[in-house]
């Protein structure tokens, strides 16, 4: 037998404007607009609240968006879609490619925008089958970082109520129609770090009157690569990606510093904290070893805290979904290392779902290298290809997940 929330998300999301989202989704994806940029994005999506009914907060943050709906007694519901993309240039040669050069949806943003959209008509118009507060939220900059908590900052929690509970949800790769729930860790959290060597710079022909920091820095990258591998128990998971390395300006110039900025994932603080002492220890220990004239600077970087599900929650919102879409498309998919900063808007206390829908279309699929389901995982476009492309027949799912999610924490 069906429950209440996921007959009421079927009929509410029965007839939706299919065509409308589609060329709403399109309109997005040919307009990309980066990190804390979202200024066209968040007044389409703005528009579209209104439209169907929300009070809107606009500006927070910069470009970030607020919508809510008072609805009678009951809690308060935030529905969140982040909005920015990416420094790449497209190469999918799709009709609604990105018309910015060097800028493109290649997280899936836009999606979450028309589906936020989709489910704010739809709730706003069924209004008589519930009864509470739905806030949706339009958030800049999770790219970049920090567009969550710069909304928090910005005072959202004075301008519209704090929410009882959280939703949000992540269009990945996979074959289109599947929703990955986790009750708990459902993604890592990210660190960046930076390391400055300090040598001592001269002719590139006379190195005995130097300490080459190049040289020092490649034993640092080196090094740092059996942290994982040697000091992190192999039951953890955790990732360290150098990603970048500066220094010098010629060939035949040794200069005076290197700079390695790296990255870190990480499913637990205590790893965390491990992984940073043992970069400190390393890149210290490598400059004595260099005889470097100063002791490195490690910085910490940019942040994001691990997102944990509520279980509760989190089994609540996957049961829903069972209802409406099967059973055998929900599953659990583990703990990914990629990160988010969608936890920041549950301050830390409030509870949450963060869920992922599956988006590689059919023939994408189809076509990929591999025998199993994990094999063609690997072989499709990932969010952040220049390749990456949802599958248009997940617009309107995306609408039913929020609906249903939405409608299984109102009364
Ligand atoms: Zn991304
Ligand atoms: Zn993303």
């Amino acid at each position: 037998m069906t429950s209440a929330p996921a007959r009421t998300a079927l009929d509410l999301t029965a007839d939706l404007p299919v065509p409308d989202l589609e060329d709403f989704y399109r309109d997005l994806h040919r307009h990309p607009e980066l990190s804390f940029e979202e200024h066209r994005t968040a007044a389409r999506l703005a528009e579209r609240l209104k439209a169907a009914g929300f009070e809107t907060a606009e500006g927070i943050a910069g470009t970030g968006v607020a919508g809510l709906l008072r609805n009678g007694d009951g809690p308060t519901v935030l529905l969140r879609a982040d909005m920015d993309a990416l420094p790449v240039e497209e190469l999918t040669g799709l009709p609604y490619a990105s018309e910015s050069p060097g800028v493109m949806h290649a997280c899936g943003h836009d999606l979450h925008v028309t589906w936020l959209a989709g489910a704010a008509k739809a709730l706003a118009d069924g209004r008589d089958a519930w009864s509470g507060t739905l806030l949706l939220v339009g958030q800049p900059a999770e790219e970049a970082g920090g567009g969550a908590a710069a909304m928090v900052a910005d005072g959202l929690y004075d301008r519209v109520p704090r929410p009882d509970v959280l939703l949000g949800q992540h269009v990945v790769p996979g074959p289109a129609g599947l929703y990955a729930h986790v009750p708990g860790l459902i993604m890592s959290a990210t660190t960046d770090v930076e390391i400055v060597v300090h040598g001592r710079g001269g002719h590139g022909s006379r190195p005995e009157t130097t300490v080459d920091p190049v040289v020092t820095a490649a034993y640092i990258v080196t090094r740092l690569q059996t942290i994982v591998s040697r000091e992190i128990k192999p039951r953890e998971s955790a990732v360290l990606t150098v990603g970048r390395i500066e220094a010098g300006t010629a060939p035949n110039i040794i200069p005076a510093t290197a700079r390695i900025s790296l990255n870190l994932r990480t499913q637990s603080e205590a790893v965390r904290d491990r992984m940073i002492a043992a970069i400190r220890r390393i890149a210290e220990g490598e400059c004595h070893a260099a005889g470097c004239p100063r002791e490195p600077e490690v910085t910490l970087g940019g942040s994001f805290p691990a997102t944990v599900n509520d279980p509760e929650t989190d089994h609540r919102i996957a049961a829903v979904h069972r209802e409406v879409f099967g059973t055998a498309t929900v599953f659990d998919s583990g703990p990914a290392m990629a990160s988010e900063d969608f936890s920041k808007l549950a301050l830390g206390e409030l509870p949450y779902s963060y869920w992922f829908v599956t988006s590689t279309p059919a023939e994408t699929w189809e076509a990929a290298p591999g025998a199993d389901l994990m094999e063609k995982f690997d072989a499709v476009p990932s969010n952040h290809s220049p390749h990456f492309a949802p599958d248009l027949s997940t617009v309107a799912p995306g609408v039913r997940t929020l609906v249903s999610g939405a409608l299984a924490c109102l009364v």
